[in-house]
């Protein structure tokens, strides 16, 4: 029987629901529920850190009642059960992810996530929203039906760190982090796993959660061709200066001189990628056809691919490899940045790095905020130093409302952070996460998930976090959840 502080918890999703999702609170920055969530009691004794210990499976017996929370991006404004899709979620809904041959795998033969088989749960409908509280990642009947899981969803901070008291596992996601700094970890008592549903954990202290023991994991690939659709389609909608000219039409102008004098091909154009991992591979891939036979690709990486990969990028026209940002960027006219945010790409795009770029190039960022500096960027669109930036990651998100890209004059394309949610991402990264889930729970210490998933796994980095983020990566880059934008 659950206590009635900790069911009142639990429902603080409904409470969101009934409220029509979050209002945006235009004084902070930040959206609630406008429902207040009770203070949720600790839980049980389990020892801290550095009595956190290993679980195995016999834990199972002494673990304090199970509990999950989800941080979620608040429902759309009209409310949930007003969403009118587009095509009606059922299996119609989505077009497989067929790459390669085989609705199974992404291109590279890794798997796609798959529903837990062993669950008498049937999966959420694909092409239906999950990302948001309502929609609970699809997640409520597996965990609290199947697995007697106390399941918290919550868009709101601060209910969310009040169930952190008590959670074992926290979801949240890129789009609407819920930044874990080792303060905030280090009060976690019961904290066993972060799970991002999505990919990209810079929002969690990483060298803290290797300290403590919590394992940190994300579903790899889940969101990877869908940000590298977004961001090539924004590389095109700026050099053909797109959304101007569109906002000309709906102002009744049909000014054809206004439009296209800032206008180009993408034919021809030298691209460069800061990382040249899942992300950035695929825009490459894309970019080629647009770029065609007198286009060059380039990228930088911590490791050189290997010459069959580099060969292969671009459909076979090859890449060059450049150890340093700095030695790419002046040989650039679009440069995009698919590398995570770590302690050396911090701030990587500073005045100084801008100023080495052609004189009007574009700048792509669709990886994280932080790696390019407000200011900087809104100065060089002011100059025309950049022709033009684009992206949909912002510091800190929410974006506050006087961020600076709100309010950019000319050459910009921005989104909120929505290139890695649309629904097809969604059904594969709720997916994932039921996986992992449904793992933790049944076999608490097997994290029998793919291996590439893991960022930190018991105490290390593991799978993608062994690849991606070196060890001075780890340096914690999280600290709170308000510093002013950069
Ligand atoms: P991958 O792990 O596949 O690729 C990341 C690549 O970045 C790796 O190949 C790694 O190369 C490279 N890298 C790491 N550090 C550096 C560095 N200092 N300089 C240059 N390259 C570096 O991840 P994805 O491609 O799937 O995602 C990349 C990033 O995109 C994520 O970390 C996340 O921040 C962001 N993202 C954004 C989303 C959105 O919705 N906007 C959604 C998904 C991801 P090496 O092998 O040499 O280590």
């Amino acid at each position: 029987m659950l206590s009635a502080a900790r069911r009142r918890a639990a429902s603080c999703y409904s409470a969101a629901r009934a409220a029509g999702g979050a209002a945006w609170d235009r004084h902070n920055g930040r959206s609630g529920t406008g429902a207040a969530c009770p203070v949720v009691p600790p839980l049980g004794t389990t020892a801290k850190k550095g009595g956190r210990r290993a679980l195995s499976t016999s834990d199972s017996h002494t673990r304090p009642q199970p509990t999950a929370l989800l941080y979620l991006y608040p429902d759309p404004p009209g409310g949930y059960d007003n969403i009118r899709y587009l095509r009606e979620p059922g299996e119609d809904a989505l077009p497989l992810a067929a790459e390669g041959g085989s609705a199974a795998c992404y291109p590279d033969g890794q798997r796609l996530p798959a529903w837990p088989s062993s669950s008498g749960v049937a999966p959420p409908l694909p092409g239906a929203l999950l990302g948001c509280v309502s929609g609970e990642l699809g997640l409520r009947a597996l965990l609290t039906e199947e697995l007697g899981v106390e399941l918290i969803v919550t868009c709101d901070e601060k209910e969310a760190r009040e169930a952190l008291g008590v959670a074992q596992v926290v979801v949240s996601q890129p789009f609407w982090p819920l930044y874990l700094d080792s303060e905030a970890l280090r009060g976690a008592e019961n904290l066993e796993l972060v799970v991002t549903a999505g990919v990209g954990s810079d929002h969690t202290d990483l060298a803290a959660a290797r300290e403590l023991g919590i394992d940190v994991v994300e579903i790899t690939q889940s969101n990877s061709s869908s940000v590298a659709e977004h961001a090539v389609m924004q590389a095109l909608s700026l050099v053909r200066n797109f959304l101007p000219s569109r906002q000309r039409v709906i102002d009744g102008e049909w000014d054809i001189a206004g439009c296209v004098s800032q206008a180009y091909d993408v034919l021809g154009m030298h691209v460069g990628t800061v990382g040249c991992g899942r992300i950035g591979h695929g825009v490459l891939e894309r970019m080629a056809p647009f770029v065609g036979p007198s286009g060059r690709f380039m990228y930088t990486e911590q490791h050189k691919l290997p010459p069959k990969n580099e060969a292969q990028l671009g459909l076979g026209k090859g890449a060059h490899y450049f150890s340093e940002v700095a030695e790419m960027v002046p040989h650039c006219d679009v440069v995009f940045v698919n590398a995570p945010l770590t302690a050396q790409t911090d701030g990587l795009f500073d005045r100084d790095m801008i100023s080495r770029m052609r004189r009007g190039a574009y700048l792509i960022n669709t990886a994280r905020g932080r790696i390019c500096d407000a200011q900087a960027v809104t100065e060089a669109l002011d100059s025309g130093q950049l022709g033009g930036y684009a992206g949909d990651v912002w510091y800190p998100q929410p974006a506050p409302i006087d961020h600076p890209w709100r309010s950019l004059s000319r050459g910009s394309a921005l989104t909120p952070h929505v290139s890695g949610t649309t629904l097809s991402a969604q059904a594969r990264y709720a997916t994932g996460v039921a996986e992992v889930l449904h793992e933790h729970f049944v076999h608490p210490g097997r994290k029998r998930w793919p291996e590439v998933y893991n960022v930190v796994k018991d105490g290390e980095r593991a799978g993608v976090g062994a690849r991606s983020y070196s060890e001075e990566a780890l340096e914690p880059i999280v600290s709170g959840t308000a510093k002013p934008a950069r």
